[in-house]
């Protein structure tokens, strides 16, 4: 059985006020932990910071980005080797944000991908339509060119064995709407379809997270789905408290559905 993989992405938020003043809750949530794994993905400053409060728990760290260099006269960038030294073990990248705001591309976000892989870290690759697309029934469409672009650069399948692929539609992110169940389901079967038309074998090694608007009152809506192996959370991972209620009622799901 896959432990679920429940990343919280702190965006650009937080401060040491903050972090001191939820250090114990954010503590305690190992307490809950039995079915899934909790990685932190606050702002790169914080990230050795909260390390030291994590060490020994199944609590990891995620950037929020990298750079394709690994070293040299890039100034105000950070290396996969960087963040490997502080403890990072997943980094996100391809998030709508980016794409949006720092106009990175497919071919920027393919380059960050196997990078990642080849260096020994993992990749939470978000892939999503918007609203727009969605209107025009793109979805499966910008989702595999998000997938090709990563397939034509590696020319090997192999390269997405144990990553983390991120469905969020881009709409529902900071929302308050999520998706519909059965449109997500059907995403991810047609990515997994996808890919194991190349190697039948990857697919289970590959971990499906949804992401967007998820919050207590509506994750019921994705448990119990077998093809669901996590969540991005934005939003709700800054309020520790809400954040433990949702993880505690995961934890409480796959109890009853997998013990
Ligand atoms: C996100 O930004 O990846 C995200 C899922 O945010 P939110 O949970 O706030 O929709």
């Amino acid at each position: 059985m896959k432990k679920f993989l429940i990343t919280a992405n702190w965006k650009l938020n937080g401060s040491y006020n903050f972090i001191n003043k939820n250090i114990d809750l954010i503590k305690k949530i190992n307490d809950y932990l039995h079915f899934c794994h909790i990685s932190l993905a606050p702002p790169y400053v914080y990230l050795n910071y909260i390390n030291q409060f994590i060490k020994n728990t199944s609590i990891s760290l995620t950037a929020q980005n990298v750079d394709i260099h690994l070293k040299g006269s890039f100034t105000g960038e950070t290396s996969i080797n960087m963040l490997k030294d502080i403890g990072v073990k997943y980094i996100i990248i391809g998030h709508s944000e980016r794409r949006l705001y720092h106009n990175e591309n497919i071919n920027l976000i393919a380059k960050k991908f196997i990078l990642i892989k080849e260096h020994g870290l993992i990749p939470i690759l978000c892939i999503g339509e918007t609203k727009e697309q969605k209107k025009y029934k793109l979805t499966e469409k910008i989702c595999i060119n998000q997938i090709n672009s990563i397939l034509k650069l590696s020319n090997n399948v192999n390269i997405f064995e144990n990553t983390i692929i991120a469905y969020e539609p881009i709409w529902a992110i900071g929302s308050g709407k999520i998706a519909n169940i059965d449109e997500v389901k059907n995403i991810i079967f047609f990515i997994r379809k996808y890919i194991s038309s190349f190697n039948k074998k990857i697919i289970e090694n590959i971990y499906f997270q949804y992401g967007g608007s998820v919050d207590y009152s509506n994750i019921d809506n994705f448990l119990n789905k077998t093809y669901i192996n996590g969540f991005l959370i934005g939003k709700v991972s800054l309020k520790l408290k809400n954040f433990i209620f949702l993880v505690k009622k995961i934890e409480k799901n796959l109890n009853s559905n997998w013990s």
